[in-house]
């Protein structure tokens, strides 16, 4: 009797959706059709990440610049330290600037090759926390950070993760969203673990839907998040099924986010991978329904 109904729900949630930027006119258009689809649900903020060692620098740019010209969504560009030099960094973000983004997701980003050891650039910024410094004595830009409920895999340890997290909350950050997770009660720990800490800025947990078990075990594998063993069990004997494994992706993700509400959470940041349906369903599960002023 812990949790809600989904029929009971009424909805009070804020939602905010994330997209990569499109490699060729195909998936351009995929990307388009999903913040369409996604625009009406009246999102806070659309995010658009940037590729390994920047090399999405452009089309990241030329993706947010235009959300932020076509649609009347609050458009938020990732950007990360990886290869550039702290003029790089400040010729982005004067673009940015410039073409009205006033959110920036501020991450160190991942060594350009895979399994390396992360080194900063010489005349960059050495890591997240520097980076958000550096943003906010250029422009007072809005800023998110990254969070890991399951500590992140360069951390020595939690307290260590949580102390980094927490230096770049006073830095200047307004909340963090956390990598992807799939029990609810890893959320709960780590949202009680940085409030203990002094962190009271808001932490959105970031919900992957599982549209490819295969691919999300293999992030889950680099970035440290559990894959429970049951998820195996629910996925298996599913490939030649891909209507059957969507409903079970999202019936699985709005369980979740579901039992997150239960515990609290009204804020909800969803990896799309540009496709709108999954995430659509489920806000519309969690009672979220088209707004009047669409994009
Ligand atoms: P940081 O917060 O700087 O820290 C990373 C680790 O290093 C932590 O364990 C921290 O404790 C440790 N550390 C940092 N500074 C110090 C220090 N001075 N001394 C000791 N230890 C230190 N990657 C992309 O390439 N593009 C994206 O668009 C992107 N978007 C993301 C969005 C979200 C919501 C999340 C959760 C992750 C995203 N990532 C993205 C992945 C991210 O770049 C990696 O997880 C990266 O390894 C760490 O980035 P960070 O900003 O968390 O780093």
């Amino acid at each position: 009797h812990d949790s809600p109904l989904f029929a009971s729900l009424p909805g009070d949630i804020d939602v905010s959706f994330e997209f990569f930027p499109p490699k060729s006119d195909r998936m351009k258009e995929q990307l388009w059709d999903a913040i369409e689809a996604l625009a009406p649900l009246g999102p806070r903020f659309v995010s658009v990440t940037y590729g390994a060692g920047g090399s999405t620098r452009e089309r990241t740019h030329d993706t947010v610049a235009r959300i932020a010209r076509e649609t009347n969504l609050p458009a938020a560009a990732h950007l990360t330290c990886v290869e550039a030099t702290k003029e790089d960094i400040h010729e982005v973000v004067d673009a940015y600037w410039d073409a009205g983004v006033r959110h920036i997701v501020a991450l160190r980003g991942d060594p350009p090759e895979k399994g390396g050891t992360y080194a900063a650039h010489p005349g960059g910024y050495a890591n997240a926390e520097e980076l958000v410094k550096g943003l906010r004595e250029r422009h007072p830009f809005e800023i998110s950070v990254a969070a890991y409920p399951e500590c992140h895999p360069d951390s020595p340890c939690a307290q260590d993760d949580l102390a980094n997290l927490k230096r770049k909350m006073d830095a200047g950050a307004t909340r963090a969203i956390t990598q992807f997770f799939f029990e609810p009660d890893t959320f709960f720990r780590f949202r009680d673990d940085a409030q203990k800490f002094g962190i009271d800025a808001e932490i959105v947990p970031g919900i992957m839907p599982v549209m490819n078990y295969a691919s999300v075990t293999r992030m889950a594998k680099m970035c440290g998040t559990d894959v429970p063993g049951w998820m195996e069990k629910l996925f298996e004997g599913l490939d030649d099924r891909p209507e059957a494994r969507q409903l079970v992706a999202a019936t699985l993700a709005a369980e979740l986010c579901r039992r997150l509400y239960a515990g609290g959470v009204r804020k909800f940041h969803f990896y799309t991978l540009n496709r709108a349906e999954l995430a659509y369903a489920i806000c519309h599960m969690l009672g979220v329904r088209p707004k009047e002023k669409a994009a």
